[in-house]
């Protein structure tokens, strides 16, 4: 005869058996759901050339699947080989310049570049907040921000998936040879030395939430909601909005946020102008203090 203490043990572990697993399903199906997401998307994008990617080095390259063979000797006699332990991928962010200045704040458009720089320092984003786990790098103050920033999006309910960001000239000038400017002549990609990601402040972004929403319909998702509402309060605006095509001479761009800093973003947010604008006349400003010291 069971006692009542038994049952009511045996109910006990029954219910934590299940509460346990419907917590993993929960949990698996998120992750499937970002990772289904995040394969779904951006696959146009061409791959940069090998010296201008992040340099990825796979140290299991001299690991070769061994070939069956009829007269193979018994698998008790192949030692076993010290390559075969699997070893780590390093993989780190593009070439820097230390001597580099700041462009936080340069107003960089179609017809004022950078030519070739580079940043003076790039950091990589944890994985996690990548498109499929992908690898991309910003400067350490933009990084930070951005990092604070997607963590405060995922406890409101929505998850900012990170799919470019620091992108050297090279890179850039694939990007544009693969694409073509609107019918009105807004470029969706900038030439080399005239794009925001170069400047290692920038990063296009996606939805993790729902996978139908890049590119243009990103501005339809909870998360382009979000960023409008909080993205200035962590330093980030975005560059290309509706309306100003003409001024900036790209199409809109909801995916597209560049990290200025959380004094700017927010007077950027007040006077409701292009950031472009506001950058030039902000350049101009220090310009005119500037002469103003040497007179
Ligand atoms: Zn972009």
């Amino acid at each position: 005869m069971v006692s009542r203490k038994h049952t009511l043990r045996l109910w006990a572990f029954i219910i934590l058996v299940l509460v346990t697993a419907g917590v993993y399903t929960n949990e698996r199906a998120r992750h499937q759901k970002v990772v289904r997401v995040t394969q779904q998307m951006f696959v146009e994008e061409p791959i940069p050339k090998q010296d201008e990617q992040p340099i990825f080095v796979d140290v299991t390259s001299d690991q070769h699947p061994i070939e069956p063979e009829l007269n193979a000797k018994p698998v008790t006699e192949i030692k076993p080989s010290v390559s075969a332990k699997p070893k780590p991928v390093v993989r780190t962010c593009p070439a820097t310049d230390p001597d580099a200045p700041d462009l936080t704040l340069f107003p960089i458009s179609p017809t004022l570049g950078i030519g070739r720089a580079r940043p003076s320092e790039l950091v990589s984003i944890p994985t996690m907040f990548s498109l499929s786990g992908g690898f991309f790098c910003l400067n350490q103050v933009a990084r930070d921000s951005f990092q604070e920033m997607a963590r405060a999006a995922e406890r409101d309910g929505v998850l900012l998936i990170v799919v470019s960001a620091y992108r050297s000239a090279a890179h850039q000038g694939q990007l544009q040879a693969n694409n073509e400017p609107d019918e009105h002549d807004h470029a969706s990609v900038a030439a080399p030395g005239h794009s925001e990601h170069q400047l290692g402040t920038t990063i296009d972004l996606t939805s993790g939430t729902v996978s139908v929403y890049t590119f243009h319909r990103f501005a339809e998702s909870a998360e382009y909601a979000w960023l409008v509402q909080n993205a200035a309060d962590y330093g980030f605006v975005q560059s290309y909005r509706p309306g100003d095509e003409d001024l900036t001479g790209y199409i809109a761009e909801p995916w597209h946020w560049r990290y200025i800093g959380v004094d700017h973003a927010k007077k950027l947010a007040d006077q409701n102008i292009p950031l472009v604008t506001y950058l030039t006349n902000l350049a101009l400003e220090t310009e005119d203090s500037s002469n103003g010291d040497e007179q």
